[in-house]
């Protein structure tokens, strides 16, 4: 372990910001090619040596390197390994005077946990948004900055099951005061709004799964017979993004906050308490040094005649430029999947490799 025990970085202050998105390390990447005349700059060789030795750590060994760098020491080996790196990346990067100011795409992200009316065993369900949370974390500070939270009526199944009230905790009196969907749509609306998301700042939606999106939001709009919103068509599926950085495979919520050492907060099925629990497992992902970008997207059909636009706010739109080159990237992290790669370590090198490249050609 000589590489990783070294001491270069004996400067850098523990406990110190350790998130770097890979955009900004794009640009920094760049610049360290530009100046070595077209080659790596050496930092990055240096970084695989470590990231090998990190491979061959035991979990204790791990741990033990982390609680002295002062760092989170919770989670399973995939995180302890991908945190170490993580930071020595970091170390090194600014020791070598390429450090990036260290920020995320986006300046926000929404989590959006939706419940909705349902019947047990029943997949072909008409499922009606019930329960409308919004969680909004500030990437930069790394917290919970402010909630959205309404119920909404259904109007298709007006009585809710017992399976329903029993999995989700809503009760028919709360549903029966709500108002229906597209006014609760308006008013989260307005709540972005007033936080200027799309306007002066950048922002991702976050869910986990594809569901909210591809399945309640979208079968909502159509019986509300209204636009699908804009800001709902890409977004960011954490099951993906945290397999992704992790090297993991897909886990649920509870698994995905096991994996980190952490516990579920509050009750599950509860769309507030869920979308709380994404949000920690988000912040954790920023903390360790992931880039959280936009992997889902929906090709939602063009307004069918009948719908209604909700006005200006439905065509907000998060600011983000970067669709393109994120589509491009997930196909080919799909496409490493779907090889079966049988190393972590190997599939990592590829990724660098892959993130290199794509440098080359922007
Ligand atoms: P969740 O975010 O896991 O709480 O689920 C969101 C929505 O999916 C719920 O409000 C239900 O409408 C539906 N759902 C979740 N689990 C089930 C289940 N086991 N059976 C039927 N519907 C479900
Ligand atoms: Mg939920």
């Amino acid at each position: 372990m000589s590489t990783v025990e070294d001491s270069d970085g004996a400067n850098t202050a523990s406990g110190e910001k350790d998130a770097e998105s890979s955009k900004v390390h794009k640009v920094h990447k760049m610049r360290a090619k530009q100046d070595h005349g077209g080659e790596i700059d050496p930092v990055y060789k240096k970084l695989s040596a470590i990231n090998g030795e990190i491979n061959r750590m035991s979990s204790k060994e791990l741990r033990d390197k982390l609680a002295e760098l002062k760092l989170d020491v919770r989670g399973s080996k995939d995180i302890l390994q991908k945190r170490l790196k993580m930071h020595y990346k970091q170390r090194k990067l600014m020791k070598a005077k390429v450090k990036p100011p260290g920020n995320s795409t986006y300046d926000y992200l929404i989590i959006i946990d939706f419940e909705a009316t349902c019947q047990e065993n029943n997949l072909n369900y008409n499922h009606e948004i019930i329960e409308f949370p919004a969680v909004l974390v500030d990437c930069h500070t790394r917290e919970i900055v402010d909630e959205f939270h309404e119920f909404c009526k259904p109007i298709i199944n007006p009585r809710l099951t017992e399976f329903c009230c029993g999995l989700t905790g809503i009760t028919q009196d709360v549903v029966d005061k709500a108002d229906e969907f597209p006014a609760v749509l308006e008013r989260m609306e307005s709540w972005m709004s007033s936080h200027y998301l799309g306007v002066d700042h950048t922002f991702a939606v976050v869910t986990d799964g594809p569901w909210d999106m591809s399945r309640f939001l979208q079968m909502q709009c159509n019986f509300s017979k209204i636009h699908f919103p804009h800001w709902g068509k890409k977004w960011i599926n954490i099951r993906k993004a945290y397999s992704s950085y992790y090297s993991c495979k897909r886990m649920n919520l509870e698994e995905m906050l096991i994996n980190l050492g952490l516990k579920f907060q509050g009750t599950q099925h509860c769309g507030l308490h869920d979308s709380r629990n994404i949000a920690r497992i988000a912040i954790q992902l920023l903390n360790d040094g992931c880039d959280l970008v936009k992997n889902e997207f929906l090709h939602v059909a063009p307004p069918s005649p009948g719908t209604k636009s909700l006005g200006h706010l439905s065509n907000i739109s998060s600011g983000d430029t970067s669709d393109h080159q994120n589509r491009t990237k997930e196909e080919i992290v799909k496409k490493l999947e779907d090889m079966k790669l049988e190393s972590k370590n190997f599939v990592e090198e590829n990724q660098d490799l892959l993130e290199y490249h794509r440098l080359q050609s922007t």
